[in-house]
């Protein structure tokens, strides 16, 4: 007989920016079914992730017990041994000795090397609460700036460049604003695999009247229903948005009221601009002129026309210098500030706005406050009852900074909160050598990943359904997910094992309830200072800036001025900077990673949900049938792909939509962890990895 559910629990997605909100059916403390709720991002829509993601927290691989590494087990980075043989290498312990081990190890090397000596990584997966106080640990308990998490890795770039130019790192306009646009501008995105609900509204927009304009290297789904699909070359992004604003300046497109009343730094930038004719970046971008002339056009002058990116935009070693060109772009052409307008990088981790806002970055403290700034700092050491002076005034180091700091001996000890950069860092063997040449790594997860192979002591946590907190998602809504389920045997909240690590670092709080941490967040953290634990209980979801209790939150932003010191948006210029490593004859391919649509991030929750699981249970690499019929392939052959950092071998997928000479892997496979591939060359402004291109070579075999 079909089982009934004893209790209903509202909640959010655990997995993509888009925020859906959905309904756990619930018996006997196990989720039966999934169901979408009339959420703002989804009214009822869920995709399969969302709807079939879910029995991963039922799993029997959970961590039950802390685990303690025997003291004579190497640190070899095996990943391919048996998990059964996991107590080979790891003890079980009990939380009092586990959290002594842990955070008495961390104190002592505090005291040993000194405060930089440690580092912590937070996690997009947890909730706002989580981030808020695993960066107020790093900061007051090991006492530096060194804390960053998987933000890092996405749209640092994207941040970096909103920041600096429109004084905002978030989104002007939601997700739902595509349906009221005349023109969407999609430029290295793939919603339909990873925001499928977003894809959705956008299908919707197109079907009445919207026209999309897509470009990208690779020809996605959308394509079929773009009114134009520029399959640009990849890593020529500089080249092709500036030969478009070189077409709106030339042609007289410009907003020039919106220019001169609004922004800063126009005259640079259309001298900038000029050397970029269409006909000069045509053959560099690989498409027409003409084509980039007419989409210019078609942008500039649509009443509404909204730009949305991707991490085909922000991987970049010029990741930053792609999203100041799209935000020259919307400013000179006065697209920004109105309902169907604006600038909308689609957020990747369900909470990976919110962890940024909370403060989970190395340079700022939580909304954004930096770091450097003596006043800011002067008031969280109020707020957190520190020491006058005590809190670092430097930047800390960021994702791959910190590798490379480990392996120089600058930091000694570690603290990773849900986070497996053992497969998500670039050029994982390098990050896996760092982490095992720690003194000390604790880790905190809900399965084994392949970091915690690599650790001294493994905390139990709790998985997304098993805890009450608030995630933001793509759009600034700060949502309420709530607890539907106990962890499995002696798993902890995630806040309570903070709390007791922080304690043994002499940190001394007694947080309660969640709610007590959110009230401490939104009093430091003005852009959701309206916002109330009662209010989120009450009404889901509430957008910032919510700057007094009772206002309604503004889902449009920059209607009448920007929140930068002069009120004004600034144009900063860009020019062309190549990727890190071009191919060559050695390596003659290029390598582009990224997801696929049923698999989450490194795979350590959706390649343990059954459905997900069996639709795509094996490591898939997509190539151009061409290609792969040049190498004497067919699909399904087993491929091996190599860089000059590792190789992996995996099935090949023949796949159209792949530029030809480009290979697409996604990142989620342990079996063929694609990052051992890939190139850690950071971007200089906003220190993100060059995940979208690497050379490579490919042979069938
Ligand atoms: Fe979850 Fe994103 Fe799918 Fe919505 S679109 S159900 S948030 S994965």
């Amino acid at each position: 007989a079909l089982a009934v559910p004893d209790k209903q629990v509202e909640s959010v997605c655990p997995y993509c920016g888009v925020g859906c909100q959905l309904t756990y059916n619930v018996k006997d403390d196990k989720i039966l079914f999934v169901e979408g709720r009339d959420g703002p991002a989804n009214h009822g829509r869920l995709c399969v992730k969302g709807r079939y993601g879910f029995d991963y927290a039922h799993h029997p691989q959970r961590l039950t017990v802390p685990l303690i590494r025997r003291a004579d087990a190497p640190k070899t980075g095996d990943f391919s041994m048996d998990p059964d043989r996991v107590m080979d290498i790891f003890r079980e312990a009990t939380w009092e000795e586990a959290l002594e081990f842990a955070g008495g190890k961390l104190r002592a090397i505090r005291e040993q090397y000194g405060k930089k000596s440690l580092a912590g990584f937070g996690s997009a997966k947890g909730s706002n609460e989580e981030a808020y106080l695993f960066q107020k640990l790093v900061r007051t308990g090991f006492g530096s700036n060194n804390v960053d998490h998987c933000t890092r890795l996405c749209h640092a770039s994207s941040v970096v460049a909103l920041l600096e130019g429109i004084g905002s790192g978030a989104v002007s306009n939601p997700v739902m604003d595509v349906t009221k646009a005349e023109v969407v501008f999609l430029i290295g995105a793939n919603p339909t695999v990873n925001h499928p609900v977003a894809a959705t509204w956008l299908k919707n927009a197109i079907r009445n009247g919207t026209k999309l304009i897509l470009l990208d290297p690779r020809k996605s789904e959308l394509a079929r229903m773009a009114h134009r699909s520029l399959q640009f070359k990849a890593d020529t992004d500089v080249a092709l948005l500036n030969a478009m604003m070189n077409v709106i300046v030339t042609e007289g497109l410009v907003d020039q009221a919106f220019i001169d009343d609004r922004t800063t730094g126009y005259e640079e930038l259309k001298k900038n601009v000029e050397g970029y004719s269409p006909e000069a970046m045509a053959p560099i971008c690989g498409i027409d002129a003409e084509a980039i002339r007419y989409v210019a056009r078609l942008y500039a002058t649509s009443k509404a026309s909204m730009i949305l990116w991707g991490m085909g935009v922000s991987q970049h070693v010029h990741g930053t210098d792609n999203a100041r060109c799209l935000i020259a772009l919307a400013l000179m052409t006065g697209q920004i500030g109105r309902p169907g307008t604006g600038l909308h990088p689609l957020r990747g981790q369900n909470n990976v706005q919110g962890a940024s806002d909370a403060g989970l970055i190395p340079m700022m403290f939580p909304d954004y406050q930096h770091v450097t700034n003596p006043e800011v700092r002067a008031n969280f050491e109020k707020a957190w009852h520190v020491a006058p002076g005590s809190l670092d005034d430097k930047p800390g180091l960021t994702v791959v900074e910190v590798m490379h700091a480990i392996k120089h001996g600058d930091i000694r000890g570690m603290y990773v909160m849900g986070e497996n950069p053992a497969m998500s860092d670039p050029d994982a063997n390098h990050a896996r050598e760092a982490l095992a040449a720690l003194d000390h790594l604790v880790v905190q997860d809900i399965f084994l990943t392949e970091t915690c192979y690599l650790a001294d002591v493994i905390l139990p946590a709790s998985a997304f359904p098993e805890k009450d907190g608030s995630f933001t998602n793509t759009d600034r809504l700060v949502q309420m997910g709530r607890k539907a389920v106990n962890p499995p045997g002696d798993a902890r909240q995630d806040l309570w094992i903070i709390q007791e690590i922080a304690n043994k670092l002499d940190c001394d709080w007694d947080y309660k309830h969640v709610s007590e941490v959110f009230d401490e967040m939104r009093h430091t953290m003005p852009s959701i200072g309206g916002i109330t634990w009662e209010r989120l209980e009450r009404e889901h979801s509430v957008t910032y800036p919510c700057v007094q209790e009772g206002d309604p939150g503004q889902s449009v932003v920059f209607v009448e001025d920007f929140p930068r010191a002069d009120g004004k948006a600034r144009f900063v210029p860009a020019d062309i900077i190549p990727a890190n490593e071009r191919p060559d004859t050695e390596y003659p391919m290029v390598l582009i990673t990224g997801r696929q649509l049923e698999h989450w991030h490194t795979g350590s929750m959706t390649r343990r949900a059954t459905v997900l699981d069996a639709l795509e249970p094996d490591p898939v690499a997509l190539v151009h049938p061409l290609d792969l019929a040049a190498m004497g392939g067919q699909p399904g052959d087993v491929i091996t792909i190599e860089s000059r950092r590792g190789e992996v071998c995996l099935y090949a997928r023949a796949d159209e939509s792949s530029p030809r000479g480009a290979v697409f892997v996604p990142f989620c496979y342990y079996e063929a962890a694609i990052n051992r591939l890939t190139n850690s060359a950071l971007d200089p402004f906003a220190k993100i990895p060059e995940f979208k291109y690497c050379a490579i070579r490919v042979k069938v075999g």
